[in-house]
């Protein structure tokens, strides 16, 4: 049996929630359990939301739970340099593009999909443009076009995602700050992560963090996705 690694990686932008427990918990127990590791990660990427109370908030709350980590923490905004070097990796093996198309056209592109009764989506404009590097230019990670995609979740089974569905997203902006799913997918793998156990309301993500591992060559974790805690006016706790 593998050396289990699990992770929390909660958003300093407000206390933590119940959810945001429960899923810190099973984390910490799975790898107790498994004799594995815990590792806390705290994604303070967006810097406006971002708080110094509410990483205190969180390592107050997990005092109080009784959960502690083997690594960590860590801070995505410490991580910059780590971040590039991937982007880099993936511009060299050409699974990524720059692109300068402006708000404007995205939206003409996002409602006419929407129009033609599809999803909106970003429509490749520049996939085979070869651009540089320019001010206004954002990074695109370069999806594949057919097939599908699966997520084989230990929780909730085999959920199937046509690809044709998942845009060419951004993974960097033009002020060169990486997004989300890129950032979670470059953190789990730099810091061994096979487990991952998160709510569900991250499921729509998970297909586009599978592409980025096949792109980084890189083995999957297991993902396990819980329900989320919601209250009696089903909104998240
Ligand atoms: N930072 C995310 C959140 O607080 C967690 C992302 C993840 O588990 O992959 O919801
Ligand atoms: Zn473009």
């Amino acid at each position: 049996m593998k050396n289990i690694i699990t992770r929390f990686p909660p958003s300093p932008t407000g206390y933590l929630h119940v959810g945001g427990a429960r899923t810190a918990i099973f984390n910490w127990l799975y790898a107790r359990h498994m004799n594995g590791k815990f590792v806390l990660r705290i994604e303070d990427t967006d810097v406006k939301r971002s708080t110094q109370a509410s990483v205190d908030a969180i390592f107050e709350a997990l005092q109080w739970l009784g959960i502690d980590w083997d690594d960590g923490p860590y801070f995505q905004t410490q991580r910059f340099d780590i971040y590039r070097e991937h982007i880099q990796k993936l511009v060299d093996s050409g699974h990524a593009y720059y692109c300068t198309c402006t708000p404007e056209q995205i939206d003409v592109m996002r409602r006419e999909a929407m129009a033609s009764g599809g999803k909106p989506r970003y429509d490749g404009t520049c996939r085979e443009k070869g651009l540089g590097k320019t001010d206004d230019a954002v990074m695109r990670f370069k999806a594949p076009l057919a097939g599908t995609t699966v997520v084989e979740d230990v929780i909730k089974g085999n959920i199937v995602f046509q690809n044709d569905e998942l845009d060419d997203f951004v993974i960097c902006r033009s002020d060169q700050t990486p997004t989300y799913n890129f950032v979670v997918v470059v953190d789990d793998i730099t810091m061994g992560i096979n487990t991952v156990i998160r709510g569900d309301d991250h499921v729509m993500n998970t297909p586009k963090q599978i592409l980025l591992y096949r792109a980084l060559n890189c083995p999957l974790p297991v993902f396990g996705h819980v329900p989320m805690v919601l209250g009696k006016d089903k909104t998240r706790l």
